[in-house]
């Protein structure tokens, strides 16, 4: 990472960079959470202008809450295992009093009565809530272009866009903002900004991590996960969110995910797929950095398979008719009654019509439009049927190919960060990005994005590692061993 040396020396403290560190410094009273986000408000101060990647930094309740830690530690409570790390949040999550706009002018004005579960986990294990983060609207899109407030840029390259949804977390870590970050992700909306940006991102096992005060875009692919600069920070947030919830009627019944413990476990003898007829389309900068990956995890000890997974080609045909179809259900709620924004009409179907037409931007309602058009009658088999039929293909794709290997690598991007503006008139272009993300999300298995070096213009690669379900252990593996191999290489992470 390209900050990753910078540890900043704020009033003769120096700040670490990483969570681990943070926390570490916090609970044993070496450093003051106050400190600690004093240096970090004082880093967005000074790039936030050129980078865009909250929608509102909270900066009198993170004081208050950096506050309350610090008095913690003085009174002899562990604040937990995040005390005092700043993190920041996206904007499709419910924070209780706290505009969640989801980046969508519908939902000018609504402030979340609850806190989602994962924003109150992360605050029971001391971390302190810094903003909320700029996204594509409703979380629809691969470049963070389709915000109703505005593009997030790329901190490496501010010509250039920081990939999406969850751009603005991807942003808010690689440009120092915060240590930590929480994204959501339908169809690679954590990976593939993370790959954009140069950090780590996870989307874990649907399942995992509780849905519950995630506002929901298509419930059966959506999953909440972290972004870092480092791959164990990755595995100690996912460590602090997961865990079964009651509160999501799809969060599995079981203890938290344990991962920090396997991370110097290393490769020797893991089976690494390489999928011979994965779709292709992606640049040659790209495909070289995964080259360079299956070599690394080879050197480690690790062993290459060759899988075959025919049906993953449909996946981003069978995406863009399952995720519009739940979308147009999940987003019939703005009606400009119980939410946010109204505009007034003569009569009810009109304000209706009125408010979803001034609230919506483009893509949002083009999802509308797609969705209620594959789910209504006479065409549901032939579009929404024939997309469920296909996502059960890739699950089975993936079940012969985890017979044969134990994780699966792909590039998670075919190509570097674009330039913006380059995508915006194009929605098949944009929707090309997650061609390799999106598999994962229809079978429901984790998948995450680790940087691996760069390509084209010294940008950043990311290389995709996937696992079946609750192969979180595996995968951290595999994405600290690569981690490890970048370090080795004087590449840094
Ligand atoms: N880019 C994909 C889409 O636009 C995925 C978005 C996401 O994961 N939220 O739907």
């Amino acid at each position: 990472m390209f900050h990753q040396s910078l540890d900043w020396t704020v009033e003769m403290t120096t700040i670490p960079s990483t969570a681990a560190a943070i926390a570490d410094a916090v609970r044993s009273g070496v450093l003051k959470a106050t400190d600690v986000l004093e240096a970090h408000l004082a880093r967005i101060a000074e790039r936030e202008g050129e980078i865009h990647a909250f929608n509102l930094v909270t900066t009198d309740e993170a004081r208050a809450a950096a506050a309350r830690i610090d008095a913690d530690v003085a009174a002899g409570r562990d604040p937990g295992v995040l005390a005092g790390v700043p993190i920041a949040i996206k904007d499709n999550m419910c924070t209780r009093g706290i505009a969640t706009t989801c980046s969508s002018k519908i939902l000018e004005g609504w402030r979340p009565p609850y806190d989602a579960t994962v924003v109150q986990r992360l605050a029971a294990a001391g971390a302190v809530t810094i903003g909320k983060t700029n996204l594509d609207e409703f979380a629809m899109g691969s470049s963070t272009e389709n915000s109703a407030f505005g593009v997030t840029y790329n901190p490496r390259d501010i010509t250039r866009v920081s990939g999406g949804s969850s751009g603005g977390s991807a942003a808010a870590v690689a440009a120092g903002f915060s240590p930590i970050s929480i994204g959501s992700d339908t169809g690679g909306s954590i990976r593939q900004p993370a790959a954009l940006c140069g950090v780590v991102g996870v989307k874990p096992t649907y399942g995992t991590v509780s849905r519950y005060g995630l506002v929901a875009f298509a419930s059966s692919l959506d999953q909440v996960g972290p972004f870092s600069t480092d791959v164990r920070d990755s595995a100690l947030v996912l460590e602090a969110i997961s865990g079964h919830d009651p509160m999501d009627s799809t969060s599995i019944p079981q203890g938290p995910l344990s991962l920090q413990g396997v991370l110097s476990q290393g490769v020797e003898g893991l089976r690494v797929g390489r999928i011979t007829d994965m779709p292709g389309g992606a640049d040659p900068d790209v495909t070289e950095r995964l080259e360079a990956a299956f070599d690394a995890l080879q050197a480690a000890g690790a062993i290459m398979v060759d899988v075959q997974m025919p049906s993953m080609k449909y996946g981003l045909t069978a995406y863009y008719l399952i995720a519009p179809a739940e979308a147009s259900s999940n987003l019939a709620r703005y009606d400009g009654v119980r939410y946010g924004m109204r505009v007034n009409a003569p009569d009810t179907n009109a304000m209706y019509s009125a408010t979803r037409s001034a609230g919506f931007g483009d893509e949002v309602k083009r999802r509308i439009m797609l969705g209620t058009y594959a789910l209504s009658a006479g065409y549901y088999d032939a579009y929404y049927g024939k997309a469920l039929k296909v996502r059960r293909l890739i699950s089975e794709d993936f079940d012969r190919a985890y017979t044969k290997a134990d994780v699966l690598l792909t590039p998670t991007s075919p190509i570097v960060a674009f330039p913006v503006g380059a995508k915006s008139d194009d929605p098949l272009a944009m929707y090309l990005c997650d061609v390799y993300t999106i598999p994962t999300n229809l079978a429901g298995h984790p998948a995450m994005s680790v940087p691996f070096g760069t390509g084209a213009f010294g940008l950043p690669v990311g290389v995709q590692i996937m696992a079946p379900t609750l192969g979180e252990q595996t995968m951290f593996r595999v994405a600290a061993s690569l981690e490890r191999s970048m370090i080795a290489s004087g590449g840094g992470r």
